[in-house]
């Protein structure tokens, strides 16, 4: 079987755009984590440019077997139908858009879908829910969840759903993960369920019901995944779903 063709999202790196004001000065960027992890995991990783027109976007989606949501910046909270919190950083509203096409249609096609961090917060949104915009100012929590420790460090732990896929694949009822996020999930979109939580209530695992895998980690498993093979494994079964997706 040919390995799968696995889409990640860039960000736009907007210092260009800062110094000119022209959109057309922005870089895309992947961190290379992301390509090393989907390659490791035996799928065959593809960028996804910030393309401006829908048509684009859903052309690529075609020609991928699978679709991985990168990490980044804020989402615009407009889209889930709130205002801005002080504590909301850079919004990049152009990244927002084409996302909302790539998922909307990924589900509507019932693609395998990984979304890590920003990528799950995104998911949640465009699929109804809603965020918190800023954890340390707007809920109670004790916990750390934009950590000072280097990368590869979990910092915290996440309890597991049982049966859920984010509990099969760890094979065990809770995990250590890093945190690396000062926003999260704060409604649940319908037809999707919280799968894994922090001990201080807050969401570090989406899953659709209605979706044969459709997976939101708010943790970063590519920055974990030479260290710990429980991390390895999301990305395996995301490129198993991928292998598997023209089967179905
Ligand atoms: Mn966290």
């Amino acid at each position: 079987m040919k390995s799968p063709l696995i889409g990640i999202t860039a960000n736009a790196l907007l210092e260009g755009l800062k110094e000119s004001g022209r959109r057309g000065d922005v870089e895309n960027a992947v961190p290379q984590a992301y390509v090393d992890a989907v390659e490791d995991a035996g799928g065959t990783p593809v960028l996804i440019p910030l393309v401006r027109n829908p048509s684009t976007a859903h052309r690529i989606l075609e020609s991928l077997d699978g679709l991985l949501l990168s990490g980044g910046g804020d989402i615009d909270p407009a889209l889930y139908g709130e205002e801005p919190d002080p504590n909301l950083k850079v919004v990049d509203v152009e990244k927002d858009k084409l996302e909302k096409e790539l998922i909307a249609r990924a589900l509507a096609k019932n693609y395998p879908l990984l979304g890590i961090c920003r990528g799950m917060q995104i998911l949640n949104v465009v699929a109804g829910g809603t965020l918190i915009q800023d954890i340390p100012s707007t809920a109670r929590s004790s916990i750390q969840h934009l950590q000072r420790a280097t990368a590869p460090v979990p910092i915290h732990r996440i309890t597991l759903k049982k049966g859920s896929h984010l509990q099969k694949i760890a094979g065990q009822a809770s995990l250590r993960v890093n945190s690396y996020h000062h926003q999260a999930v704060k409604k649940i979109a319908p037809g999707f369920e919280i799968t894994a939580t922090a001990p201080d209530g807050i969401v570090e695992g989406i899953e659709s019901r209605r979706h044969r895998f459709v997976l939101g980690v708010q943790f970063h498993p590519e920055m974990m995944f030479r260290e710990f093979p429980v991390f390895k494994k999301i990305f395996q079964k995301l490129v198993q779903e991928a292998a598997a997706k023209h089967a179905h």
